[in-house]
This record gives structure tokens, C-alpha cells and sequence, in this order.
């Protein structure tokens, strides 16, 4: 990569941002796509978020990508939202317009979706179960209810976390049905046994000995699993889903997707989901 006076700068604000992939799959987007652009990780600590982000315009970037712990800070500093970011009000994705506006997306919704698409599913119609009310799960939740799922479950350690999400989503849908659940085995158990699609967006399976309140047990062949975790590649979930042959994936294509999205957002360049999702699972070593 050659970094010009022509070139383009966008990025990633987070703190941290050193465990991020975005640079690797970006850069290497950008390079086959020939485009004069460079991603590169900005550590903005949460104080500082404010005239970071007012600098975007003076400093000439295209945008930058938010990742924790800034994605709700962050709507606070921006111009305008879109619709799906006004609806999550969460930001991934800030594009700098006409040099100066900073408007706000989402791009964990749509990449989510596209996720399920790789593997021939839609959300329309189905019975989704869903672990965690955080940022995450918003995105999962209102494309869910965006794309005309039947049922959305919620549940979170946070009890009042998964309540807010439920009525916020009856609030601004009238289907589908919605209502959140106590973390207890057996109402876990016959939402469970009525899902078609379990979502984990909770950081479970990240690390060793992480204690399920699903039971693997009840996982069953009309369900698909789709964990947001890549890290690693198969949570014991996944591992679970895989022995009993019920579909499943994990958090990867999303990852990619969600960056493709970006990507097209900053260049107007078709996204390159694709490319970025063979480049994170050579990384991974998933091939
Ligand atoms: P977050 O905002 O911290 O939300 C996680 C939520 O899950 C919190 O409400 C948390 O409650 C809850 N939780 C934690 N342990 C739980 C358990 N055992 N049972 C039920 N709920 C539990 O994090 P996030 O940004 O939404 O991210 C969640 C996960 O998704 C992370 O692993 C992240 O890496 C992954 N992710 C993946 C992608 C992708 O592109 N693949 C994108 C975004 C996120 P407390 O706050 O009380 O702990």
C-alpha cells in the first residue's frame, strides 16, 4: 500500500481498538480494489469521543467506524441518523458528506441479516430466541422486527435491559409478537422448543468454562443457531448445534458484512463482503 497525498483516510474509533480485525479486511478490500484509501484504528478514549469526532470534516476523513464503547455515545455528536441507526440508537458506521455533515448507520443490523442470507435464511417468519439486550442484540432485534420475523423472545442477565428492548420494539411495530423472558431453565426450555432461530448476542463462548443458561440439550432440528461470537471460531453452542446436525454460524460473515457495508458507504464502491470474509477466515485460519 502506497499512502499519497491523494489519499483517502478512514477508521475506526474504539478504545480499545488494538484486538480489531477492520484494518486487515479493509486495507486489503481497498488494495484489490485498486482504491486510494488507508483504514486506520484510532484509540479515542470515551472524554475525548466529542472532538474526535468533530475533527472527522477538518482532517478530510470519509468516515470512520465506532466500536465499543462509543456506539450509543456517539449519536449525541452527529448531524443525522439513519432510519435502522435512529431505531437501535447505536452507530457503527459515521459518513462524512459534502466535507462537512456527519451522518450516522448502522451496519451490525443489515450485516446480520446478510449473514442469514449466506445461508439461505430470511427473517421473515421466524420465532427468533435471543440472548442479550445489549448493542448487539438491538441490531439483531429491530432487523429482526424490520424484516417481518413472526416472534422476537428476549432475555438478559439484565431482566430490565430485555424488558426496555421488548417495549421499545412494541412501541414501534405492531408486529411481530414481542415480550422478554426470566433467564430460568425450564422458560427458557419452551422458548426454546418454539424458536426457529436462537441468536446468542451475548459475549458467551468467548471464554473457557462460560456457563449456558440455554441447555443444549433442547436444541432441535427445526432451529437455526447463529452465534455473534467469532471468537473463537466454534463456541461450545456452535459445537453443540454441529454434533446434533442442526444449522448453525458464528459471528465471521457478519463481521465481514457489516464492513462491507461501511466500505460502500465511504467509496460508493459495491460492497466487498465476499473478499473481506475469505481475508478474516484465512486470518482465522478457518480455510
Ligand atoms: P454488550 O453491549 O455488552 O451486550 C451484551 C449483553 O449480554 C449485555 O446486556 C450483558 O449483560 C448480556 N449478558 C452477558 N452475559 C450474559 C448471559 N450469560 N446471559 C444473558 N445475557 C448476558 O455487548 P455487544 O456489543 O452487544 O456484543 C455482544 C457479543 O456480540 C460480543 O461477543 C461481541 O463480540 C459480539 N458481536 C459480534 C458482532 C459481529 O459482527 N459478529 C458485532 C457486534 C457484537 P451485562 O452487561 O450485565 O453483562
Amino acid at each position: 500500500m502506497t499512502i499519497a497525498g491523494t489519499t483517502r483516510v478512514v477508521g475506526l474509533f474504539g478504545y480499545p481498538v488494538a484486538h480489531s480485525f477492520s484494518p486487515l479486511m479493509h486495507n486489503r478490500a481497498f488494495a484489490e480494489a485498486g482504491l486510494d484509501y488507508v483504514y486506520v484504528p484510532f484509540p479515542v478514549p470515551p472524554a475525548r469521543l466529542g472532538a474526535a469526532v468533530a475533527a472527522l470534516p477538518a482532517l478530510g476523513l470519509a468516515g470512520v467506524n465506532v466500536t465499543i464503547p462509543h456506539k450509543q455515545a456517539v449519536l449525541a455528536h452527529l448531524d443525522d441518523l439513519s432510519r435502522t441507526a435512529e431505531l437501535i440508537g447505536a452507530v457503527n458506521t459515521i459518513e462524512v458528506t459534502d466535507g462537512k455533515r456527519l451522518i450516522g448507520h448502522n451496519t451490525d443490523a443489515p450485516g446480520f441479516a446478510a449473514a442469514l442470507g449466506r445461508h439461505g435464511m430470511v427473517l421473515a417468519g421466524q420465532r427468533v430466541l435471543l440472548l442479550g439486550a445489549g448493542g448487539a442484540a438491538r441490531a439483531v432485534a429491530f432487523q429482526a422486527a424490520l424484516d417481518g420475523c413472526d416472534e422476537i423472545v428476549l432475555c438478559d442477565v439484565e431482566p430490565a435491559r430485555a424488558a426496555a428492548l421488548a417495549e421499545e420494539i412494541a412501541r414501534h411495530f405492531t408486529a411481530p409478537r414481542v415480550c422478554a423472558i426470566p433467564l430460568v431453565a425450564d422458560v427458557l426450555g419452551q422458548a426454546l422448543t418454539a424458536a426457529t432461530l436462537l441468536v446468542n448476542a451475548t459475549p458467551l463462548g468467548m471464554h473457557a468454562g462460560d456457563d449456558y443458561p440455554v441447555d443444549f440439550a433442547g436444541l432441535h432440528e427445526r432451529l437455526f443457531v447463529f452465534d455473534l461470537v467469532y471468537n473463537p471460531l466454534e463456541t461450545p453452542l456452535l459445537a453443540a448445534a454441529r454434533r446434533r446436525a442442526i444449522r448453525h454460524c458464528n459471528g465471521l460473515a457478519m463481521l465481514a458484512l457489516q464492513g462491507a457495508e461501511s466500505f460502500a458507504i465511504w467509496t460508493g464502491a459495491a460492497p466487498p463482503g465476499e473478499l473481506m470474509l475469505t481475508t478474516l477466515e484465512a486470518h482465522f485460519g478457518a480455510r
